[in-house]
C-alpha cells in the first residue's frame, strides 16, 4: 500500500481538502498495513468511500484511507434468494444495477444513491421506502485492535440515518453480505414513487421499472453532483414528540409515524423557512430540493458551514424544531 503525505481527499462538495497521510486501501492485507503506519506514527485512521457523504475542511489529520476493495460473490443461493458478499468499494449503483441484471431484487428502490458499498451501512441509506438495513445480513469489519468479524444485522443498531458504525470510527468496513430475493417484491409504498409507477402501462411493474422510475424522479430534483457539487440531503428529517408533531400539522406541516415518534420534513421546514433557492456568494439552497445545499464553485468548508448554520438558525427561530447535519465533518 502506497501512504502518503498530503494526500488529496476526493469529495462531491467540490472541496480542496487534502489529508496528512492517506492511500487505497485496494485489498485485505492493506487495512493491517494502513493499521500498522498509523499505529506507528500515532495517527487516527478514517476510510473514506467517494465522499459523497462527508463535509471536509482543507486539511483533515490523521491517516485516510480510500476504500477501493472491489468483488460481488455469491456465499449461498436457493430458488428464491441469493447470500451476496460484496467488497467495501464497489461503486452502489454499479451493485444495483449488476443485482438487477443478475436478477436479484430488493435494491431497485437505492438506485442512483452516490458512494461505496462499505459506507452504505454507516448511515443506513435509505430512499423511496427502502433503507440498507432491510436487506444486509452482516457487515465485515476489521476492528482497531486488528481483529476481523463480522456484525450481524441485528447488532448493527440501525435506525434513520444511523448505525453503530457511526460511534466506531476505528473499525474498517470491508465487505458487506446482503440477502436478496430471486422473486420481484416491488417496494411502491412512498407516494411519489407509487404516483409514478401507477401511470406506467403495466399491472405490474418489474423491479427495473422500479429503478428507472427512481432514477428518473431523483434526475429531475435533484442535481447532479457533477455539475453542482453537493452532498445530499444536507441536514436530517427531525425525529420530535407527538405533542410537537402535533403543533407542527396544526401550522400545515406534514408529520409521519416514525418508531415512537414522528418525523418531520426537512426539506418542508427550510421551504416555509424562506430559504428554497437562496444563495449567499457560491452557497445555496438547491430550488428543487432546498434540502440539498450546493456549493456552485468556489465556496470552501467554513462558507458552507456558516450558510448551514444559518439555515438551522432561521428554521428553529422560526418554529423551534433543531436542524442536525447528516453528512459527517472530517478536520
Ligand atoms: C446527490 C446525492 C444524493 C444522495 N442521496 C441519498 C439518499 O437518497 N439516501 C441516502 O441515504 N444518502 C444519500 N446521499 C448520501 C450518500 O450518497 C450516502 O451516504 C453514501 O452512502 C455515502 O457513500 P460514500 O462512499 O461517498 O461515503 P463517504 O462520504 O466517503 O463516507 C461517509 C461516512 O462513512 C464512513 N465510511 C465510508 N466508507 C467506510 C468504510 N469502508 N469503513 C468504515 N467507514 C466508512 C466515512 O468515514 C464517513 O463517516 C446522497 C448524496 C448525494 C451527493
Amino acid at each position: 500500500m502506497n501512504i502518503q503525505p498530503e494526500y488529496p481527499l476526493e469529495n462531491t462538495f467540490g472541496l480542496t481538502s487534502r489529508a496528512q497521510w492517506g492511500g487505497a486501501i485496494e485489498q485485505l492485507t492493506d487495512v493491517a498495513a494502513a493499521q500498522d503506519f498509523a499505529e506507528k506514527n500515532n495517527l487516527s485512521m478514517t476510510c473514506l468511500g467517494a465522499g459523497s457523504n462527508v463535509i471536509l475542511q482543507p486539511k483533515v489529520a490523521g491517516l485516510v484511507c480510500s476504500m477501493r476493495i472491489e468483488g460481488i460473490n455469491v456465499v449461498e443461493e436457493s430458488s428464491e434468494s441469493v447470500l451476496v458478499e460484496v467488497g467495501a468499494g464497489v461503486v452502489w449503483h454499479e451493485l444495483v444495477m449488476e443485482s438487477l441484471s443478475r436478477g436479484w431484487f430488493g435494491l431497485e428502490n437505492l438506485a442512483l444513491i452516490p458512494g461505496s458499498v462499505g459506507a452504505a451501512p454507516v448511515q443506513n441509506i435509505g430512499a423511496y421506502g427502502v433503507e440498507v438495513a432491510q436487506l444486509i445480513v452482516g457487515v465485515n469489519i476489521v476492528d482497531g485492535l486488528r481483529e476481523s468479524r463480522q456484525i450481524a444485522q441485528k447488532d448493527c443498531q440501525f435506525a434513520y440515518r444511523s448505525s453503530v458504525f457511526k460511534a466506531q470510527p476505528d473499525w474498517t468496513i470491508v465487505s458487506v453480505v446482503f440477502r436478496l430475493s430471486k422473486l420481484p417484491v416491488i417496494e411502491n409504498s412512498y407516494p411519489e414513487l407509487q404516483r409514478v409507477l401507477q401511470g406506467l402501462p403495466v399491472a405490474e411493474p418489474s423491479p427495473q421499472e422500479v429503478a428507472d422510475c427512481v432514477i428518473a424522479l431523483r434526475r429531475g430534483k435533484l442535481p447532479d453532483p457533477a455539475e453542482f457539487a453537493n452532498v445530499g440531503s444536507f441536514f436530517k428529517n427531525p425525529i420530535v414528540t407527538i405533542e410537537v408533531a402535533r403543533a407542527m400539522q396544526a401550522l400545515g406541516f406534514k408529520a409521519f409515524v416514525h418508531g415512537q415518534g414522528y418525523k418531520l420534513s426537512a426539506a418542508q421546514l427550510i421551504d416555509r423557512g424562506g430559504w428554497k433557492g437562496v444563495r449567499q456568494g457560491d452557497v445555496g439552497c438547491w430550488s428543487q430540493q432546498p434540502l440539498v445545499i450546493v456549493n456552485f464553485g468556489g465556496a470552501q468548508c467554513a462558507d458552507i458551514l456558516s450558510f448551514a448554520k444559518d439555515v438551522a438558525h432561521s428554521v428553529f427561530e422560526q418554529y423551534q424544531v433543531q436542524l442536525e447535519l447528516e453528512p459527517s465533518l472530517l478536520s
